[in-house]
């Protein structure tokens, strides 16, 4: 998800007015504890088949899921918001009575006609119909967009990572609930266009629908996602370095032309970048696939929402494209374990932006966009906390959460990282995160859950350090470490204070005069001369994040000025 600094405002009056029931908290959180029945499947396969109704903002779903049991069931346990009714449940093609299952609050359960025995698969048939939640804000407060393009005709999309799949679709919202693999058929008003995830399998048409076919392997839970509109499609391959083609597609509004056009140029370089500086483009047996939506942006996987509106910049690139594109390396192709774990995704996901900055432009741009960043960590919660999370115990500051820290500390601490152990061991460990290998192959490759723990395990292999520390301290504490300065005669001390008094030996840059000497810092202090009459500067090349009380002073001038704005409006 594109980070809230950029704010988006109610995309039609009516869909913020709108009046609906609100989400059960089961069917609101995703990615709370799985039930043993979810745990005991394997998810080979959905087939989604969805007839998309804009004239009365409804759907209707015939959703078939294939399941894999490891351990024995009597139990299907599947999440679909209770406000979408259900009109018929089949397994293995027999339909159920009414009475075999239930949906109290969001956990649809399905008593089975007969107990199914481990490495047995059940075929589980669900149609239902209604109208999905509508999304307040898309996409931060997610569901249905139901909306018209600038020249009237239905333009409609989903967004639904804070509160997962089951908003439309029978699922297992959790961020391991990946099915192995997705059959979509989006039947929508010809002649609209259903652009999906994955690749084309072809299209129907018949009386006045057209039902869109796509296929897509691995897709992430909320990364499965309608986008409908009336389409027009700008197409172009890509040679990779890797010796592969990339096929690039864009669905853009007819209004949208020229603009499309410029903004497919940026398709090619934002690729030259990931490729060259990651690895290779994780789905390119599928596509680089984007579609203008109503709503600002999501990382729906090899169909990525693009609703940046064409806005430009200082920095001379679309960011909101650089940056769910980022997400198909640090989301889609390794998800977070849990959701405590979502810094992998927004964090290395937005340090991309400076990276993105440095290779394409020079140091000017790299570290104008991180000290942007700098100035917004708010420091209220650790990154992890060390124990699983919903999406929305991590997102909301209210609940405890970090908020956006996991974006703006989430991309300074890889900074920092970068700094302290060096591009080799630094982009070895992100490799390793993403592809769980340092030599991947291209073209074909299986997307893998990665986590905290995990990340600093490979960045202690590839820097052959023990880096507990800096972790300790950057991710599971809420404070920033701070470096504190004494000037004593012509000496000047220099001493970490970390939040729970835990070690950190992080060396650092003082320039005397004009010359840099780094002060290894090993138990956690050094000293340094300063003759007199001599000026100094701490962390001349701006290394190492730290509490810094000048942002700490403008955060509350801020706040300040917010309240005087609010009592005086
Ligand atoms: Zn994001």
């Amino acid at each position: 998800m594109k980070s809230a600094l950029i704010l988006a405002a109610c995309l039609a009056l009516s869909a913020c007015a709108t009046t609906q029931p609100p989400l059960t908290a089961r069917t609101e959180a995703s990615g709370a504890e799985r039930p043993a029945e979810q745990l005991a499947v394997v998810f080979e396969h959905a087939d989604l088949a969805l007839r998309i109704e804009p004239k009365s903002k409804t759907i209707r779903g015939d959703a078939t899921l294939t399941f894999l049991a490891t351990s024995a069931l009597t139990r299907v346990m599947l999440d679909l918001d209770n406000q979408l009714p259900i009109d018929a449940i089949a397994i293995d093609g027999h339909n159920l009575p009414a009475s075999a299952w239930s949906n109290p609050d969001g956990r649809l359960a399905i008593s089975l006609p007969r107990p199914v025995a481990a490495g047995e698969k059940i075929k589980v048939r669900v149609q239902y119909h209604g109208a999905p939640h509508v999304a307040k804000k898309a996409p931060w407060d997610g569901g249905f967009v139901w909306s018209t393009t600038p020249d009237g005709q239905p333009w409609v999309a989903s967004a639904v990572q804070g509160e997962g799949c089951d908003l439309f679709w029978p699922c297992i919202d959790h961020p391991q609930g990946k099915p192995l693999s997705v059959d979509q058929h989006i039947s929508v008003p010809s002649p609209l266009v259903a652009a999906g995830a994955g690749i084309a399998m072809g299209k129907d048409e018949k009386d006045g629908w057209t039902t869109w076919h796509w296929r897509a392997k691995n897709p992430s839970t909320y990364g499965i996602s309608i986008n409908v509109g009336p389409y027009k499609l700008l197409s172009e391959d890509y040679k990779s370095r890797y010796g592969n083609t990339i096929p690039l597609r864009f669905w853009y509004l007819p209004t949208s032309e020229a603009k499309a056009k410029e903004l497919l140029k940026e398709f090619s370089l934002v690729l030259d970048f990931f490729e060259s500086t990651i690895g290779p483009y994780p789905f390119a047996d599928e596509k680089m696939g984007v579609v203008e939506t109503p709503h600002k942006g999501m990382e729906h996987q090899t169909i990525n929402a693009y609703g940046n509106e064409y806005a430009k910049t200082m920095y001379g690139y679309d960011d909101l494209l650089q940056h769910e594109f980022a997400h198909e390396y640090f989301g889609n192709q390794v998800t977070n374990a849990n959701w405590d774990d979502m810094w992998i995704h927004e964090g290395l996901g937005s340090y991309m932006q400076p990276l993105y900055m440095q290779y394409l432009r020079g140091d000017q741009e790299y570290y104008s966009a991180l000290m942007r960043m700098r100035s917004t960590i708010s420091n209220k919660a650790a990154i992890v906390s060390g124990t699983p999370r919903t999406e929305e115990d991590v997102y909301d500051q209210k609940r405890g959460g970090p908020g956006q820290d996991i974006y703006v500390k989430g991309a300074l601490v890889m900074h920092t990282l970068r700094n302290l152990v060096g591009d080799k061991a630094f982009f070895k460990t992100v490799r390793e995160e993403v592809y769980g290998t340092d030599n991947p192959l291209p073209g074909k490759m299986t997307p893998r859950y990665g986590s905290t723990t995990e990340f600093i395990k490979l960045a202690n292999a590839a820097s052959g350090q023990d880096l507990k520390w800096f972790f300790d301290v950057y991710m599971y504490q809420k404070d920033l470490p701070d470096l504190v300065v004494t000037p004593v005669g012509n000496t000047l001390t220099l001493r970490w204070k970390t939040e729970k008094n835990t070690p950190f030996p992080m060396p650092v840059e003082v320039r005397v005069g004009d010359k840099i000497e780094t002060l290894a810092m090993k138990d956690g202090s050094g000293s340094i001369s300063v003759p007199a009459g001599t000026t100094y500067t701490i962390d001349p090349h701006s290394k190492v994040l730290r509490r810094l009380e000048h942002i700490e002073a403008y955060h509350q001038y801020q706040e300040a000025e917010k309240a005087k704005k609010k009592k005086a409006g």
